[in-house]
């Protein structure tokens, strides 16, 4: 009963032919997601069926994102991971939408997630004085930088490579610095922290937290070297201030691979590891990941069926 209720008060179906098919086949989808989440954070969706169905996509925060329809249970089942970039999220109602074709027909149901505020604290950094204003020089190179990582994170395949949960990109976690502080560079307030800074010597071994394919490398301005790895789905991992990069763009990398070694390239106060997670398009929080898995992610939504018999 508790689920049915959840259902009519999260769910819109906002397609009347929904139930148009009832009697021509004993097909039933379910979709899952959080009703109210934190900014910042990631978490699962999903999309299960007792039958066939394909072309599933989610779209969230303006950005549609292919699925993968896989064997699970008794039928299919596609899942994903989103979340919300604590730069630029403000707190409030967003639509989540999926879509797929089953017996011919195009499923469409909606809902919204309440993102709430979370607080992350500042942090006061000093770094030398060109990596807070650049040269004039420098700013075509850090404009055709900023163009490349755009290009990079749209990247969108359907493959699920990414399994949870992930591997640890160094063997101990001692983070330096959080996701989400917002970081004043020699007084100057910039942008919150879009990952986090592990501890790590220059020269550790950095491991591809999921298996995929390198859509990025490269030493640049503020990143200095960098690797993305795009996993399916929207979901790419990227490590910053690298010594030494191992893979090319391109390069198919399995679960737990070098990739490269971590350094002080970049815009930097000393060594360290930054590890990005991007999901959609959204630099979420890549720590809370590394323990969990999507099973346990997605007990935390709620279940909403989206057509029936
Ligand atoms: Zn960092």
């Amino acid at each position: 009963m508790k689920k049915v209720k959840k259902f009519f008060s999260v769910i819109i179906l906002i397609s009347g032919f929904l139930f148009a098919n009832v009697g021509s086949s004993f097909a039933a989808a379910w979709v899952n997601f959080p009703t109210s989440w934190d900014i910042g954070q990631a978490f699962a969706i999903s999309l299960t069926s007792n039958a066939d169905y394909s072309n599933p996509v989610v779209t969230w925060m303006n950005r549609s994102i292919n699925l993968n329809v896989e064997q699970g249970g008794a039928g299919k089942i596609s899942y994903g991971l989103l979340g919300s970039d604590v730069r630029n999220t403000k707190p409030g109602l967003y639509d989540i939408l999926f879509e797929f074709i089953q017996d011919g027909k195009k499923y469409k149901a909606s809902g919204k997630i309440n993102l709430l505020a979370r607080q992350y604290p500042q942090e006061k950094l000093t770094v030398s004085p060109k990596m807070v204003n650049p040269p004039k020089k420098e700013l075509n190179r850090i404009r055709n930088e900023s163009k490349a990582v755009g290009a990079a994170l749209r990247t969108m395949t359907v493959p699920r490579r990414w399994t949870t949960p992930p591997d640890s990109p160094l063997p101990t976690i001692t983070l330096t610095s959080h996701y989400g502080f917002q970081r004043i560079y020699n007084g100057v307030p910039r942008n919150g922290h879009n990952g986090a800074d592990i501890r790590a010597a220059t020269g550790t071994p950095v491991r591809a937290p999921f298996a995929g394919t390198v859509v990025l490398t490269g030493f640049h301005y503020y990143a200095g070297g960098s690797v993305y790895i795009d996993s399916g789905n929207g979901v790419i991992t990227a490590f910053f201030h690298l010594s030494e990069i191992n893979v090319k763009k391109g390069d198919k990398i399995s679960k737990g691979q070098v990739v490269a070694k971590s350094g002080s390239t970049g815009r930097v106060t000393g060594p360290h590891l930054h590890y990005s997670l991007i999901l959609g398009g959204q630099f979420v929080d890549p720590i809370p990941l590394l323990s969990t898995s999507i099973t346990q992610m997605l007990k935390k939504g709620t279940q909403s069926q989206v057509n029936s018999l």
